[in-house]
């Protein structure tokens, strides 16, 4: 059956003119099969890297709308190269930069939105037979500057790709086979799921999960776009990788918990002893937010009479920053001290299942206790818990929480 499939190759799969070569033979089986591919591709692996390098031995704070036009330029390479391998297997190709589609974004330099994208001419391409190459991550604003996504937002460019011409599928090809149950790399028996749900996936990839970019999930639910994760070191016939599937179209066997997301890189602030009166929480996150600065968990004590303590925690390449902000309003708002810590780590349990079953959070934190770690903070949403631990914990947590909720078990 003939198909629209958008395929999204990472840094890694691009890597070498080797993969690069590989990689235009996965598309060309596709095309013989019929189907109508359009490509999005990364930088070649540490590409973006380098790059950003380069600029941060020139300046620590460099123009955000030079970086966008710096960094762009690891992708251009990829499409081009990629666009000419398919030219030496005889499949008709076609690489465009983001401007010349256009995909549209906002203006925010370096983390910006798509906004639109114009499918015009990706569709007279398949019409007549070529394969589109678009480099990932890059787009153009209103006044025609040219802007990036943030790290990692190749999948966030393939999924929006594919939600504007409708594609049947969109396929993320990676180092990895799929989405496990957890990092492989720390449990040997981690287990490739066949199937896991929009939520789930959600959850797992802004929880530290780095397989897909959160924001191309969050369009592929909103959008209903088929998403499925497969690897570019396997034969691409013979994989059936890891479908991202709408609830109800997975069994209703239904794992409680489906997969264990760590996230190694965060820190934490206290601001102790803050006068407890109306505003607070206000005033101390309000400079976070001025400075583009995201918190994530928060949680505020009551501390010695009259007063309370503010506890949140940022991503680590946040934390200076976000100190020196706190360190300023702690002065304002006559509060004792500011604590710091940036050698924390967050574990988090995921699953659907959690909503009917108790007891989830006792399995949880029984385990972490026999395991002897310690939790610091703890926050839950309706499909998931999280714990803050001490870094070098984050392993053993990751290990023995995979035990006890049997993920190795199907
Ligand atoms: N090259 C960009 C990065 O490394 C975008 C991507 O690969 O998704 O973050
Ligand atoms: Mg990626």
């Amino acid at each position: 059956m003939s198909r629209l499939i958008v395929q999204k190759y990472g840094g890694t799969s691009v890597g070498s003119i080797e993969r690069i070569n590989k990689v235009a033979d996965n598309i060309k089986r596709h095309t013989l099969q019929g189907d109508r591919v359009v490509v999005v591709v990364s930088a070649m692996s540490g590409r973006t890297d380098e790059l950003l390098n380069l600029a941060a031995q020139i300046s620590e704070n460099p123009s955000r709308r030079e970086m966008d036009a710096l960094l762009s330029s690891g992708e251009q390479v990829t499409s081009t190269l990629l666009s000419l391998a398919l030219h030496h297997r005889n499949v008709a190709a076609h690489s465009y930069m983001g401007w010349q589609i256009p995909i549209n974004t906002d203006s925010s330099h370096t983390a910006a939105r798509i906004l639109s994208i114009n499918n015009k001419q990706l569709k007279k391409d398949l019409k007549q037979g070529y394969v589109p190459v678009i480099p990932g991550f890059q787009g153009v604003d209103a006044n025609n500057n040219i802007t990036t996504l943030g790290r990692g937002g190749s999948d966030t460019t393939a999924v929006a790709v594919a939600a504007s011409i409708k594609a049947d599928e969109c396929q993320i090809y990676t180092d990895v086979d799929g989405i496990y149950t957890t990092d492989p790399r720390i449990e040997k028996q981690a287990r490739l799921l066949e199937k896991v749900t929009l939520e789930e996936m959600l959850e797992l990839a802004r929880l530290g999960s780095k397989v897909l970019h959160s924001r191309s999930v969050g369009i592929a639910a909103r959008h209903q776009v088929p998403l499925r994760v497969l690897s570019s070191f396997k034969d691409g016939a013979k994989q059936q990788g890891t479908l991202v599937v709408k609830r109800g179209d997975k069994e209703m066997e239904e794992t409680i918990v489906a997969g264990i997301a760590h996230s190694s890189k965060e820190a934490k602030i206290s601001i102790i002893g803050v006068p407890n009166t109306p505003g607070i929480a206000a005033d101390i996150l309000r400079p976070l937010s001025e400075e583009n600065i995201e918190v994530d968990m928060i949680v505020q004590n009551a501390g010695a009479a009259g007063t309370t303590d503010f506890t949140f925690t940022v991503s680590r390449s946040d934390y200076k920053k976000s100190r020196k902000l706190m360190t300023k309003i702690s002065e304002k708002l006559r509060a004792a001290k500011v604590n710091g810590d940036d050698t924390i780590a967050k574990v988090s349990v995921v699953g659907l299942g959690m909503k009917s079953h108790s007891g989830v959070a006792a399995t949880m934190f029984e385990a972490l206790a026999a395991a002897g770690i310690n939790i610091q903070i703890i926050s839950t949403s309706e499909i998931k818990i999280s714990v803050i631990v001490e870094e070098n914990y984050v392993e053993l947590a990751v290990r023995c929480l995979h035990k006890a909720f049997n993920l190795h078990k199907k």
